[in-house]
Formats: C-alpha cells, sequence, structure tokens
C-alpha cells in the first residue's frame, strides 16, 4: 500500500481515518462538473470516520471486500463489482476487512453543496461487531 504513494495517491487526511488510507482523484469537480470521482484504498483494517454526504455517495468496490455500516444497523460487507448507493444525510462509514487491502471509487454528485461532513472515529468495538 505505501506504493502507491506518488501514482497519482496521495496520503488521506489522517484526522478522518483510522489507519492509512489513499486517495487519488479520477474527476475533479468545477463549476461545470457538479461531481467528484476519486479511487480511495484503504490497507487492511483501516476504515474512516463516522460521516455523512449532503447529497449521495456511490462507491464501486474494485479490490477487496468493502465494509459498510450504516448507523443503527450491522456492518455489510461488499464484494468487488457491487455498488453502494449512499443517501444524503445518512449516517455512515466504510473501509478494508481486518485482513486485506481494499480499493473502492467513490462518486459524489452535486459537489456545489458540498462533499462529506466529517464526524467521531468509528471505534475498535464497534469495527470488530
Ligand atoms: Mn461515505
Amino acid at each position: 500500500m505505501e506504493n502507491l504513494e506518488g501514482n497519482g495517491f496521495k496520503a488521506a487526511p489522517a484526522d478522518y481515518f483510522s489507519g492509512k488510507a489513499f486517495l487519488k482523484t479520477l474527476v475533479a469537480a468545477d463549476e461545470l462538473t457538479n461531481c467528484n470521482i476519486s479511487d480511495v484504498a484503504f490497507e487492511k483494517g483501516c476504515r474512516n470516520n463516522w460521516h455523512t454526504h449532503p447529497s449521495n455517495q456511490i462507491l464501486i468496490v474494485k479490490e477487496g471486500t468493502c465494509y459498510y455500516q450504516e448507523e443503527g444497523k450491522p456492518i455489510q460487507k461488499f464484494v468487488v463489482g457491487d455498488a453502494i448507493n449512499i443517501l444524503p444525510g445518512v449516517k455512515h462509514w466504510h473501509g478494508a476487512s481486518p485482513d486485506a487491502p481494499m480499493v473502492h471509487i467513490a462518486i459524489n454528485i452535486n459537489t456545489e453543496n458540498g462533499m462529506v461532513n466529517w464526524l467521531e472515529p468509528v471505534t475498535d468495538e464497534q469495527y470488530n461487531a
């Protein structure tokens, strides 16, 4: 995973991830393109903080198994090729399984309204539940 840095990937902000993650912008939002598309690579065991999005976020799994949880629901597992449509305002997190890295595409729409509202970290107890 360390080799990803410098290959178009940049380290994700440590404040919002437990473990190491890397981001690569595939389509950047601008005045004409209210959509951001990125690859996000998580090392094994890594997950992002609880968060919400002001508009839908769509994830498409490219490598590994994606752990995904919405508040009040059990963790769901998605495999390569699966897509997850996350509705606006739904509190959730996503990340790798404990034993292997995971890469997903993240599509954020209506970026003129913002992309993400970060919340508290996912505890080990929540992750291992
Ligand atoms: Mn999300």
